[in-house]
């Protein structure tokens, strides 16, 4: 590039920087990107002859701050007869914003494209030279699939920060919602060696009037009331759970379920593993004189 006025778009402080890079991972060409930009070079033909894909983060950053604006003096339409050849109007450049080109190569490229498109079929990552159907090609081109993608990414680069406060919030979330279930578990923890104690003493759980102005609610119901006078994180739990106590006979009979299953699972393993075993049969009478077998 000969005129000093094309990079429109560089930010002065990033042009002056020469600190090296130390992120990324692809081929460091720090020095050599800025000294093209510095030197006021052609930095499209930089582009094409060292890919934007395998410059590091910091390379790459600093390169889609620009965007070359080159007069193009030598891109003429040359026209038959007497109506004179026909130049690259800067014009375009206001109108298409992505619109950009190589003096080196005398060609127009898209550079949203050349910077992020996978697609290279396009002659506006190739180069495009057909002044005549210029108006036609670029408005073809900004409506285009590829073009669409590019301009994506385009503008989506750079800001991981965004991501990062996503990232973030989402941690938080999980994080909250584990020591909500931490806390869950202690309530449930509380409620399973309620059955137990009640289970191991044969206690009934029920009782016959278990509304909140009975006298006596049954055992299950009293016993988390008598927990609740020394435990302030059980007390708080009963006090403002509308929805889930851990009271109801349902969640009593599911409870019983899980550790009935529970008890089960340890003794059907105990059996697997010992050598022999015994097996009792009893049978007994309910109150509606109909036998029992039992297993013991
Ligand atoms: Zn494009």
């Amino acid at each position: 590039m000969a005129n000093g006025n094309n990079l429109t778009s560089c930010n002065s402080s990033i042009l002056s920087s020469s600190a090296p890079s130390t992120s990324g991972t692809g081929i460091s060409l720090n020095t050599n990107i800025r000294e093209v930009v510095n030197n006021n070079d052609d930095v499209v033909n930089f582009l094409l002859e060292t890919k934007f894909s395998r410059l590091n983060y910091d390379d790459k950053l600093f390169i889609v701050k620009l965007k070359p604006r080159p007069q193009m003096k030598n891109l003429i339409m040359k026209n038959k007869g007497s109506r004179g050849n026909r130049g690259f109007n800067n014009n375009w450049y206001d109108k298409y914003n992505w619109l950009t080109g190589s003096e080196k190569r005398n060609k127009l490229y898209c550079w949203s494209c050349l910077l992020f498109s996978e697609t290279k079929q396009s002659p506006w990552t190739s180069g495009y030279d057909d002044l005549k159907h210029l108006s036609e090609s670029l408005q073809k081109h900004g409506n285009s699939e590829q073009h669409t993608h590019a301009s994506l990414k385009f503008k989506l680069f750079g800001k991981n920060n965004i991501q990062d406060s996503i990232d973030s919030a989402h941690v938080q979330s999980i994080l909250k919602h584990n020591e909500l279930v931490k806390e869950n578990r202690e309530i449930i923890t509380r409620l399973i060696d309620m059955i137990i104690y009640l289970a191991t003493q044969e206690q009934a759980f029920r009782g016959h009037n278990e509304s909140r102005d009975s006298l006596n609610q049954g055992n299950f119901r009293e016993l988390a009331s008598l927990l609740s006078k020394y435990d302030n994180k059980f007390k708080v739990f009963l006090d403002e759970s509308s929805v889930f106590t851990g009271l109801s006979k349902t969640i009593q009979n599911e409870l019983i379920e899980s550790i009935n299953k529970v008890i089960s699972e340890i003794i059907e393993n105990e059996i697997k593993m010992s050598p022999f075993f015994s097996w009792q049969v009893d049978e007994t009478t309910d109150i509606k004189v109909i036998a029992d077998l039992k297993y013991l």
